[in-house]
C-alpha cells in the first residue's frame, strides 16, 4: 500500500517558489526526454556531455536498474540543484527560481507534487500527492488544482516515460548489464522540444 494520497480528479496546492524542493536530499530521477531537453538547454550535441559536464551521474532505480539522476551541488553542508537560481522577493524573501523553466525542466520537477506510478502489466498510470520537501509551504494552500489540467502539458512526456519504462522493464526481466541501461540515455541531440 502507498504511504501517499492517491489523487483521483483533484488535489489542493500552490507553489511559493520557495525553492526547498530543489535542495538537500531532494532526488530527480530523470528520464532521456529529461536528458534531452536538458541538452538542448545548454545546447549540447549529446547527452553524454551533461554527465562529463557533471550535471547528470548515473544512479540505481528499482530492481538496481542504472538510471541517470540530477548530480546536486555542494557547498559545505548545502546540497543544491545545478539549475537553481536564488533570489529574493521584494520584502526580502528568498526565493528559487529554476533554470530550465518550464520546456527544460524535468517531468518530475514539472509535476511535483504529482507523482506518477505507472503499472506495466495493466498499462496504466496511478497518481498520488507527494509533497515535494519536508517544509513544502504549497501543501497549506487552498488552492484547488485540476489532475486533467496539471498533466495536460507534459502529456508528450509522459508517454515518453512510459516508452522508457517499458524498455526498463525488459532490461531488468532479462538482467541485462550497466551498459544496456545507459545505452537509452546516450544519444546526439538534434530537435527542439514539443
Ligand atoms: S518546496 Fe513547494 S512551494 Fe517550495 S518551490 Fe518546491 S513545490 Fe514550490
Ligand atoms: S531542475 Fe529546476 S525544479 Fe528541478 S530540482 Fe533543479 S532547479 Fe529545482
Amino acid at each position: 500500500m502507498s504511504a501517499f494520497q492517491v489523487i483521483q480528479h483533484s488535489f489542493r496546492f500552490d507553489c511559493r517558489q520557495c525553492g526547498n524542493c530543489c535542495t538537500g536530499d531532494q532526488q530527480v530521477w530523470l528520464t532521456p526526454d529529461d536528458l534531452r531537453r536538458m541538452a538542448l538547454f545548454l545546447r549540447y550535441a549529446h547527452t553524454r556531455l551533461l554527465f562529463e559536464n557533471h550535471y547528470v551521474k548515473w544512479g540505481r532505480g528499482e530492481h538496481g536498474a542504472r538510471r541517470p539522476i540530477m548530480r546536486f551541488k555542494s557547498l559545505k553542508k548545502f546540497r543544491f540543484c545545478p539549475f537553481l537560481i536564488n533570489d529574493l522577493e521584494e520584502d526580502g524573501t528568498p526565493k528559487g527560481l529554476c533554470r530550465l523553466h518550464p520546456y527544460h525542466k524535468p517531468l518530475i520537477c514539472r509535476l511535483a507534487p504529482v507523482g506518477r506510478v505507472w503499472h506495466a502489466d495493466s498499462e496504466r498510470s496511478e497518481w498520488l500527492f507527494v509533497k515535494p520537501a519536508p517544509d513544502c509551504p504549497g501543501v497549506e494552500s487552498p488552492v484547488l488544482q485540476e489532475l486533467a489540467t496539471w498533466t495536460a502539458p507534459v502529456k508528450h512526456s509522459l508517454s515518453e516515460e512510459e516508452h522508457y519504462l517499458r524498455q526498463l522493464n525488459q532490461l531488468i526481466a532479462r538482467g541485462a548489464p550497466d551498459k544496456a541501461y545507459e545505452k537509452l540515455c546516450l544519444f546526439a541531440v538534434t530537435s527542439e522540444p514539443d
